[in-house]
């Protein structure tokens, strides 16, 4: 059996607390013969800088290079907010994204039927909702130079992004959307500006291109980002698949990331380009929440979206469909037992703490198994 090696950067805050369930669901895995994984620790963010002085160390981010999967805990906090800038707890983040190629990074909004009381929207708007947003995330304005503020000399000061796609950026993470779109429902919406912006007229261009040349099987609809976020508020299950880019993908995904209730609740994956010769792409994962300093070492933070990222793992690294499937199915069957740690309970519910949301979620997978 292969085995996966896997590198485990737990970082500050609660990210070590929600880290240790994924641990437990691994350890139970391997020794049921599920998969074979190895695992290695790391340091990265807040603990990084107290331990080498900057936020992942060169070892680590060998190790990181080196492993099949890195699964990322959440990193930061306020004792280390007066921290040299380049050495700030995110800056361990933005480098694994960097020295990883991490283009496309893979954001589902999943509602759980039990907990479609927790959206904005009216339940029969979330219930059942499962869409998957695909940014791309190394390019665009967040990136583009030139970057700058100038002062001009009149009291007035002019400050300048710049936007900036070359072709294979957005070739890359189209086939990347219509890739994943072939395992879901085959269907994707490309969300850009091409009405006022040159990199939206060239996005919709190439994303055209792809699918009629490799991917004429998937269902491909062209909508302005600003519709898009419309849309998502008003009828969020019309989407399967969002592709987008870093600016509009960063705005869209948190629309669609407050249709499914908590922060603690979301997972999201990271992926870069596929080796020729492995066929492997590298891959981050991690929840989307932070360190959540008002909550850590309390008991009180919500595993799902560190297990849920651990299920991307075994589905988009690992091909471990059936077992992803299951981690899936052992949440959404955990929250139907009205399992709830505090930040999805409701009013007076009874609620459970980390480990007790985690022995649940694993007790529920054995039944599975
Ligand atoms: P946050 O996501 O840490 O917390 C926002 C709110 O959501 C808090 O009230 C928190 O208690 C709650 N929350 C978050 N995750 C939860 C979980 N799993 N279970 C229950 N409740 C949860 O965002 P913030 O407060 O803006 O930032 C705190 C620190 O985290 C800052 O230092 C920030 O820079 C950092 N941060 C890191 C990442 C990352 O590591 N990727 C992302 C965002 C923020």
């Amino acid at each position: 059996m292969a085995s996966h090696n896997l590198f485990l950067l737990p970082g500050d805050g609660i990210g070590p607390e929600v880290m240790a369930e994924v641990e437990a669901i691994i350890s139970w895995m391997d020794a049921m013969g599920i998969a074979k994984f190895r695992t290695d620790r790391g340091l990265v963010g807040g603990c990084a800088y107290d331990a080498h002085g900057k936020a992942i160390s060169e070892e680590d981010m060998e190790k990181a290079q080196g492993a099949d999967a890195v699964l990322f805990g959440a990193v930061g906090g306020p004792r280390w907010d007066k921290v040299a800038y380049v050495h700030r707890p995110e800056a361990g983040l933005l480098r694994l994204r960097k020295d990883l190629g991490l283009f496309a990074n893979l954001r589902p909004a999943i509602c759980y039927p039990a907990l479609a009381e927790a959206s904005s929207l009216k339940r029969e708007l979330v219930d059942g909702l499962d869409i998957l947003i695909v940014r791309e995330l190394t390019g665009g304005v967040y990136f583009g130079e030139p970057k700058t503020i100038t002062d001009l000399g009149n009291g007035q000061k002019r400050a300048i992004d710049t936007q900036i796609y070359d072709t294979y950026e957005i070739e890359r993470i189209a086939r990347v959307a219509f890739e994943l779109a072939r395992t879901r429902k085959n269907r994707v919406a490309s969300a850009e500006k091409r009405n006022v912006m040159k990199t939206g007229v060239l996005w919709n261009e190439v994303v055209t291109r792809i699918q009629a040349e490799n991917y004429s099987d998937v269902a491909l609809e062209h909508v302005l980002a600003d519709n898009c976020a419309m849309q998502l508020v008003r009828w969020p299950k019309q989407y399967d698949v969002i592709v987008t880019d870093n600016l509009f993908g960063d705005i869209l995904s948190d629309v669609a990331a407050m249709l499914t209730g908590s922060l603690g609740m979301l997972p999201s994956a990271s992926l870069g380009a596929e080796d020729p010769k492995t066929k492997r792409r590298k891959a981050l994962y991690e929840p989307v929440h932070g360190s959540a300093p008002d909550i850590a070492g309390k008991a009180l933070a919500n595993p799902i979206a560190m297990i849920a990222s651990f299920g991307m793992c075994l589905r988009y690294s690992f091909g471990l469909i059936d077992w992803a499937d299951n981690v899936d199915t052992a949440i959404a069957n955990v929250l139907a037992k009205g399992v709830r740690t505090k930040d999805i309970a409701a009013k007076d519910e009874k609620t459970v703490t980390t480990k007790e949301m985690g022995a649940a979620i694993l007790e529920e997978l054995k039944q599975l198994a």
